[in-house]
């Protein structure tokens, strides 16, 4: 495995065509396109590395796995009364489903899913009660104490968040959002601007691989029905209108971030966390994206078979 990570990490260093960083808040628009880490780890817990994987970067919208696994935890299958399950064909940033749909998101990753899934687990408490639940569950899931939330990218995040803001108030107009618009958008922030690296985020991957259960730690998160449910989501919208491309070309459940991550998933053989923070025009990790693909023909980890 590890001649294997090397190889793609040498290959993906000669590559000229990186994509390009994002540039909505000036603290992701600063980061060196020049970087690209890749961490994979076992279902033992073996974990493999190469590039600067231990880098910390923004994971932004990673998190929204995080965030659904948690809401399906505390309501169950009530979720899907706030977000639907599939794909949206659209921008992250799009508004225009929901007109037609009532105002409810097409499924969770998108930005407005999002936003709702913040509105179903904050259950009456405050902003900085859920964002310490959120960070406590990911700390728990890495099995990494040291993870944080990086103020400056959400304080970026709230001086830029018109877009987010337009979603929040449109899906309140129809009686969507029950807590105040200004908490659930401040605690999205914050859970977007979330700083893990790749090591960490491979590890926090490591439930959705082995049936719901992170058999390094010996300890069951959620379910094996619900594992297998958050990767088909994640197979079906976890790059937005790339998912298609995405499991065409690589063939595994996957999140990404703007921030340049992916954590993708081969269920029964490993976490993979990748991270190089230029995008394709879609908003997913261009290098990261091709890693992968030269990771599953390497391992024929596909889902789909080599
Ligand atoms: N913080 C980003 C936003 O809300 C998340 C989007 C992403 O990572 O794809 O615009």
């Amino acid at each position: 495995m590890q001649s294997i990570l090397d190889t793609i990490t040498a290959t993906m260093a000669l590559r000229t065509q990186r994509g390009r960083v994002a540039d909505y808040i000036p603290q992701l628009a600063s980061v060196d396109p020049n970087q690209f880490g890749i961490a994979v780890v076992l279902p033992d817990g073996q974990m493999f590395s190469a590039g600067c994987a231990d880098k910390l970067f923004s994971i932004q919208s990673i998190s929204k796995v995080f965030t659904l696994t948690m809401a399906l935890g505390k309501i169950g299958d009530a979720v899907w009364s706030h977000v639907g399950r599939e794909p949206s064909g659209d921008p992250f940033n799009s508004i225009v489903q929901l007109e037609h749909e009532g105002g409810k998101p097409r499924n969770p990753f998108i930005n407005a899913g999002a936003i709702a899934i913040v509105d179903a687990i904050m259950m009456g408490h405050q902003p900085k009660e859920t964002l310490a639940e959120i960070l406590q569950f990911l700390r728990f899931v890495a099995n990494d104490e040291s993870i944080f939330i990086d103020d400056k990218v959400a304080q970026s995040e709230l001086l830029h968040r018109d877009r987010n803001a337009s979603l929040a108030h449109f899906m309140a107009s129809f009686g969507r959002i029950k807590h105040s618009v200004d908490h659930v958008l401040g605690t999205y922030f914050h859970q977007c601007a979330i700083t893990m690296s790749c090591q960490q985020l491979a590890n926090a991957g490591q439930f959705l691989v082995s049936d719901g259960m992170n058999l390094s730690t010996g300890i069951r998160v959620v379910s094996p029905q619900r594992a297998r449910r958050i990767n088909s989501l994640m197979l079906m919208c976890g790059h937005y209108d790339g998912s298609g491309e995405f499991a065409y070309r690589v063939g595994l459940p996957g999140k990404s971030g703007v921030g340049g991550g992916i954590l993708a998933i081969a269920p029964g053989n490993a976490s993979i966390a990748v991270w190089s923070p230029g995008l394709d025009s879609i908003g997913n990790s261009k290098l990261g994206t091709e890693a992968l693909e030269m990771l599953v023909q390497h391992t024929g980890w596909s889902i789909f078979g080599h």
